[in-house]
C-alpha cells in the first residue's frame, strides 16, 4: 500500500480496528484545534502533506495486519476529527474557513460559492458534495517500515524525519522519546552504562566503537533481554517484541537482573572473552542463550573449579569451529566426522540470526558443556514442620550468634555448614538465628 484515502482510513480505525495510534514508540503530543484546522486547510488547497509512517505487524491471534502508526497520529486524528465535527483536544464544533481560492481550486459552481462566500465557516456534513467526495478521496502517502529494515537504525532515521516534517524535536528529545516509550528501550539504555554489562561489552569487544556510536550496545541489550525473557527469537522479530510495551517496569527490571546474572557468570568462565570467538555477536548470543536454557532447567556448576572446565571447552569448541572456516576458506569440504561440530559451524556460516541456526548453536553449546553442569534439585530452604519442631525443641530459644532472645516472628533457620557449600537442609543442619545475624551472613558470604 503507497497511498491511503482519507475514507479508508477512518473505516480502518473506526470499523475495522486495523489502525492503532496508540503503539509504545508514540509520543502523547495532541494538536490543538488551530493545528488540526491547518491541516484540514492544506488538503483543500491541495498542499503536499507529510507521509504517514506505520509499522505493519500482524498479531499471533489473528489473520488482520494491524498498522502502528509511527509518525501521522495528530494528522490522522484531524482528518478524522474533521468528518466527525468535533476537534480532537476540545469541545470545540470543527469548522473551517473555505475562501475563493478553493472555492476556484475546485471549480465549484457559482451558486455553491456565493452560498459558501456568504458563510464560510463550515463543519464537514455542511459542504457541497464536490468538496466533501474530494475530501473523503483525498489520500496521505504511507511509508511502511517492515521486516528487516525495521531496526534500531531505521528508528533513529524515522525520529529524523519526524524531527524534519513535523513540529522540532532537538537531539536530546528525539532520544527521549525513544527511551520513554518502550520499557524495554529504556533499560536498555541504562544497562548500556553499567560497568557490569556496557562496559564489559566493549572491553571484551563484543560491540566495537562503532557499533556503539551507531548504539549496537544497546541493540545487542535489547536482543539478550528478550531471549532472557522470551527465549531464542529471530532477529527481525525481536524489536517487534520490544515495541509491543506491553511490558511492566517490573517484568523489564527483572530480566535486566537475570541478564547480569549470567554476563556474571559468562566472565567467570572466559577471564579473557576477547581472545575467543565467543566475542563475536551470534556465539555470544548463544553462550548467553545456552546458561540461560541450562539454568531454566535447574543445572548450575557444582563449584568454582568447574568454571575452568567450561572454559577449556568452550575454547576447544571454539578452536575447532575456527578450523573448519579456515578449511572452508580454501575450498576444502566439511569431514563430515563430528555432525553437531559441524552443524554449529555451519549455523555461524550465513542467516546467523535466524532462530533456527540460533537454536542449534545454543544446543550444540549445551551439549559441550551441559556435562558439568549438575542438576540442581537440592532443596534450600526449611520447610514451615522444620521450622516449628527446631523452635520448639530448642532448649534455649537464643541467636547462636548474638545470643539476643528470640521470638516467633524474628526467627529464621540457618543451615550449619552452608548451603553452597553441600550443607543438607535437614535438621541435624539447622540452627536457629535472628533475623538480622541472618541476612549479615548472607551479605558476607557474598
Ligand atoms: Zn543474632
Amino acid at each position: 500500500m503507497e497511498t491511503l484515502r482519507i475514507s479508508e482510513i477512518y473505516k480502518m480505525l473506526h470499523s475495522e480496528k486495523t489502525i492503532n495510534l496508540t503503539p509504545a514508540f508514540q509520543r502523547n503530543a495532541v494538536w490543538g484545534a488551530k493545528d488540526e484546522r491547518e491541516l484540514i486547510d492544506s488538503i483543500f488547497r491541495k498542499y503536499p502533506v507529510p507521509e504517514i509512517m506505520v509499522h505493519p505487524r500482524t498479531p499471533d491471534s489473528g489473520m488482520t495486519t494491524i498498522l502502528d502508526v509511527v509518525d501521522g497520529k495528530q494528522r490522522i486524528n484531524a482528518v478524522v476529527s474533521f468528518i466527525q465535527h468535533i476537534h480532537t483536544n476540545s469541545t470545540k464544533p470543527f469548522k473551517i474557513k473555505i475562501d475563493e481560492e478553493i472555492c476556484d481550486l475546485h471549480d465549484l459552481s457559482e451558486e455553491d460559492e456565493k452560498k459558501i462566500l456568504a458563510a464560510p465557516n463550515l463543519g464537514f456534513e455542511e459542504l457541497p458534495p464536490k468538496l466533501k467526495e474530494f475530501f473523503l478521496g483525498s489520500k496521505f502517502r504511507v511509508f511502511e517500515l517492515e521486516g528487516e529494515d525495521f531496526n534500531l537504525t531505521s528508528l533513529f532515521k524515522i525520529f529524523e524525519r519526524i524531527n524534519k516534517t513535523g513540529k522540532k524535536l532537538t537531539p536530546t528529545e528525539i532520544r527521549n522519546a525513544m527511551f520513554s516509550g518502550f520499557p524495554f528501550m529504556k533499560i536498555a539504555k541504562q544497562l548500556s552504562e553499567k560497568k557490569k554489562l556496557g562496559l564489559f561489552l566493549e572491553t571484551n569487544g563484543v560491540i566495537s566503537l562503532g557499533q556503539k556510536q551507531r548504539m549496537g550496545d544497546i541493540g545487542l541489550i535489547l536482543e539478550l533481554l528478550v531471549l532472557i525473557k522470551d527465549g531464542i527469537q529471530d532477529k527481525k522479530k525481536t524489536l517487534d517484541a520490544v515495541i509491543k510495551g506491553e511490558r511492566s517496569d517490573k517484568f523489564v527490571k527483572k530480566a535486566a537482573k537475570d541478564l547480569i546474572s549470567i554476563i556474571n557468570r559468562i566472565s567467570k568462565i572466559f577471564p579473557s572473552l576477547k581472545e575467543t570467538r565467543f566475542n563475536k555477536h551470534s556465539d555470544f548470543y548463544s553462550l548467553v542463550s545456552a546458561l540461560k536454557d541450562l539454568e531454566v532447567q535447574g543445572y548450575s556448576l557444582a563449584d568454582d573449579s568447574r568454571y575452568k572446565d567450561a572454559e577449556w571447552m568452550l575454547r576447544e569448541l571454539g578452536s575447532k569451529v575456527d578450523e573448519l572456516r579456515d578449511d572452508a576458506r580454501i575450498g576444502k569440504p566439511l569431514p563430515g566426522k563430528n555432525k553437531s561440530l559441524e552443524g554449529y559451524f555451519l549455523a555461524t556460516q550465513h542467516s546467523t540470526d535466524t532462530k533456527d541456526f540460533r537454536l542449534k548453536r545454543m544446543n550444540y553449546i549445551k551439549e559441550i558443556i551441559g556435562p558439568i553442569f549438575g542438576k540442581n534439585d537440592r532443596v534450600r530452604i526449611f520447610s514451615e514442620e522444620q521450622r516449628r519442631i527446631l523452635w520448639h525443641s530448642a532448649a534455649e530459644k537464643k541467636c547462636i550468634k548474638c545470643n539476643k532472645n528470640l521470638s516467633w516472628e524474628d526467627l529464621t533457620i540457618d543451615h550449619k555448614q552452608a548451603w553452597s557449600r553441600q550443607g543438607e537442609t535437614k535438621l541435624h543442619n539447622a540452627q536457629i538465628m535472628c533475623r538480622s545475624c541472618n541476612s549479615s551472613k548472607g551479605k558476607r558470604r557474598a
